[in-house]
């Protein structure tokens, strides 16, 4: 080992290096796919998958596209639109910013970009990353405005991550779950899933409550909806909206508890105990509560550069948040808790 030279890595090593953390399965791809997706402005976002994903993987989308001068940069680590200094970090708005997935796919996968920033079909293009050096090659492909990535035989070129693969409707069920956080934290997109050619999921977009109720039902289940309350209240900057389950409709895990900060579904201890808090004296020991939550606040209020994933953040003023989030749930929830400790309450 000793006598081993220091040397740089070859880009395409670094770059499964890295995808290490964030492409864990073919429902990460689908995740970084569709937030680039969401963050080129469309409306409409189709996805593909073939076998769990592990066979075919494609995203399609009809938003702004990519210039045909950065379709070789969209491939490279560390190449990004989103941020340009450490200032247009402290207020991100978009999913991305760490310039990081395309060249982590791409790294793993048998990846394809097709895009085109103009309204004529014949003007777009497609690009790969080739050889250890993950080169660029650019050539034309007619394709309508708006992107397609096409991830094909995911981890064929990194057995270990292979090996660690489960079976397809295992897979796929992760996929849907990834699906299924998006759908949800993006109601402004009409969204579709298929699966082997069957569709599986076909959303329509809209913002009224109603149109998003449908959504949620279809993802969730009707039962939800029909045993849950609807809450919407803002202070101090902070705006909390969302539905709620009934004591009386609890689950056995926390598998339906979903959670999204400005658009990003998270996972965090402080929101959990939040609203563990809040349900504390109306649930029975060992069950759980679902809920669909938004909460909104400036986005220099959250930090999410705290993972490359991004599932984690961290609030600037956590205390303001959690008691925030106490205060709303149990208000919320006043009306459904006996008589008289919903007066003690108060
Ligand atoms: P990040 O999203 O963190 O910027 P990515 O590797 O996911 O990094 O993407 C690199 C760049 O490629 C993005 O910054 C964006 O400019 C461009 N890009 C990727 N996907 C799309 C898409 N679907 N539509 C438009 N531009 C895209
Ligand atoms: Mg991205």
């Amino acid at each position: 080992m000793s006598e081993r030279r220091i040397q740089v890595l070859a880009p395409r090593l670094a770059n499964q290096i890295a995808a290490g953390e964030v492409v864990e399965r073919p429902a990460s791809v689908i995740k970084e796919l569709v937030e680039n997706a969401i963050d080129a402005g469309s409306n409409r976002i189709d996805i593909e998958l073939e076998a769990g994903g592990s066979k075919l993987i494609r995203v399609r989308d009809n938003g702004g596209g990519i210039d045909h001068d950065d379709l070789g940069l969209a491939l490279s680590r560390h190449a990004t639109s989103k941020i340009g200094t450490l200032d247009d970090l402290e207020g991100v708005a978009t999913l991305g910013f760490r310039g990081e997935a395309l060249a982590a796919i791409s790294a793993v996968s048998r990846l394809e970009l097709f895009s085109n920033t103009s309204e004529e079909h014949s003007d777009g293009w497609r690009a790969v990353a080739e050889g250890r050096e993950m080169t660029p090659r650019v050539s034309p492909a007619p394709h309508p405005r708006g992107t397609t990535v096409t991830v094909r035989d995911l981890f064929f070129n990194t057995p270990a991550r292979r090996k660690f693969q489960r079976t397809e409707k295992t897979e796929f069920g992760h996929a849907e779950e990834a699906f299924r956080r998006l759908a949800l934290s993006h109601h402004e997109i009409d969204l579709t899933l298929s699966h082997n050619r069957k569709v599986v999921h076909q959303l329509s977009a809209g913002s009224d409550q109603l149109t998003m109720e449908k959504r949620i039902g279809r993802l969730l289940g009707r039962g939800f909806l029909d045993n849950a309350l609807h809450v919407d209240i803002e202070a101090s900057g902070l705006h909390l909206w969302g539905w709620v389950g009934l004591p009386t409709h609890t689950r056995a895990q926390t598998d339906q508890q979903y959670f999204f900060v400005n658009g990003r579904a998270i996972r965090d201890r402080l929101v959990a105990h939040a609203v563990r808090q809040a349900y504390r004296d109306v649930l029975f020991h060992g069950r759980h509560p679902v809920f669909v939550l938004y909460l909104e606040l400036d986005a220099g209020g959250v930090d999410v550069n705290v993972h490359p994933t991004k599932h984690e953040v961290r609030f600037r003023d956590a205390r303001l948040v959690h008691d925030f989030l106490f205060s709303s749930l149990h208000r919320a929830l006043a009306d459904v808790r006996p008589n008289t400790e919903s007066v003690s309450a108060e």
